[in-house]
């Protein structure tokens, strides 16, 4: 038998890395690949497990190392947000959308990298182009990764490819309308966030980047009204220090999202906030409010980049 290939996402895995993960599994296999699998870094978020139950599809295997490991990476390229070891890792293929990240490989490999709203969009594109028709779960699975992504086509990473992808999606998922679909994906997401403890807050969707020669972390949760998380501040504050000093990173930043007000507030502990404030403006009380400013790759990390660069 053949060693495993594992197709696998970030850590603090989110609705489009597990499902991207498992749809080009399943596309690999339908293409004559039998050895390849799909896996997970960590522990799945109640939007994601909603979406499995939903569609009946099983939780993919955990993975915690990825050292010897053949792995395809999807939705990350980034060596502080992938699996300890990735040095040590066989990488043979990358599907994503964010920025190149700080990987350095010993071979050429497929690099597929395109500014759209989620790697979903990529993986559903691809099916087409192969002339593979996904099955109803696999359809349902792409299409929620990218209304989960997009929050609802909400978010400015929107592209026209992103919709276009779910209006071919949508019949073959047996989903009749994506739009309501997508909110109630949202109502999961923001419920599950209401009722997170200031570590879950912080560390569910937490990313580590190299900015500057300094290693920078960026929490996003999303709400649905700004101030939600007010009350809890400063816990969610001590939360965000302690984290920062045992991962030894010189900025971490909370960004807290509200869907409804189309902004973000961002939160900032750490080494020289002058940078902060000159890509974000005046902190008061830690924090500062960024009216429009909804996608951590497009908006928060580009302007924090150019001035710790
Ligand atoms: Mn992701
Ligand atoms: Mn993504």
């Amino acid at each position: 038998m053949e060693r495993p290939v594992y197709v696998i996402g970030h850590r603090s895995p989110d609705t489009d890395s597990v499902c991207s993960a498992i749809a080009y599994a399943a596309l690999k296999q339908q293409l004559g690949e039998q050895n390849v699998r799909p896996a997970r870094a960590g522990e799945l978020n109640a939007e994601t497990r909603f979406v499995l139950r939903h569609f009946e599809v099983p939780a993919p295997e955990l993975l915690v190392d990825a050292a010897g490991v053949n792995l395809i990476l999807v939705d990350h390229n980034e060596v502080g947000q992938a699996l300890p070891h990735l040095e040590q890792a066989n990488i043979l293929e990358i599907w994503e959308h964010h920025r190149l990240g700080d990987l350095r490989l010993p071979r050429p490999i497929v690099f597929h990298c395109e500014p759209v709203g989620a790697t979903a969009t990529l993986i559903s594109e691809l099916h087409f182009v192969r002339g593979v028709v996904p099955a109803r779960a696999m359809a349902g699975l792409m299409l929620s990764a990218i209304l989960s992504d997009t929050l609802g086509f909400r978010s400015p990473t929107t592209t026209t490819r992103d919709r276009d992808a779910v209006a071919r999606l949508a019949p073959l998922a047996g989903i009749e309308r994506p739009a309501a679909f997508g909110e109630e994906l949202l109502r999961v997401k923001l419920e599950a966030a209401e009722r997170k403890s200031p570590a879950q807050l912080v560390g569910d969707d937490f990313k580590e980047f190299v900015m500057g020669g300094r290693r920078v972390g960026i929490s996003q949760v999303e709400v649905f009204r700004a101030g939600a998380l007010a009350a809890r501040k400063a816990a969610i504050l001590g939360e965000l220090r302690a984290r920062r000093e045992a991962a030894g990173l010189a900025q971490a930043i909370f960004m807290i999202t509200s869907v409804a007000d189309q902004s973000s507030e961002l939160w900032f502990v750490g080494e020289k906030p002058e940078q902060f404030e000159q890509a974000f403006g005046a902190l008061e009380d830690g924090g500062v409010v960024v009216p429009g400013c909804m996608s951590r790759k497009q908006q928060v990390v580009p302007r924090l980049e150019a001035v710790l660069r």
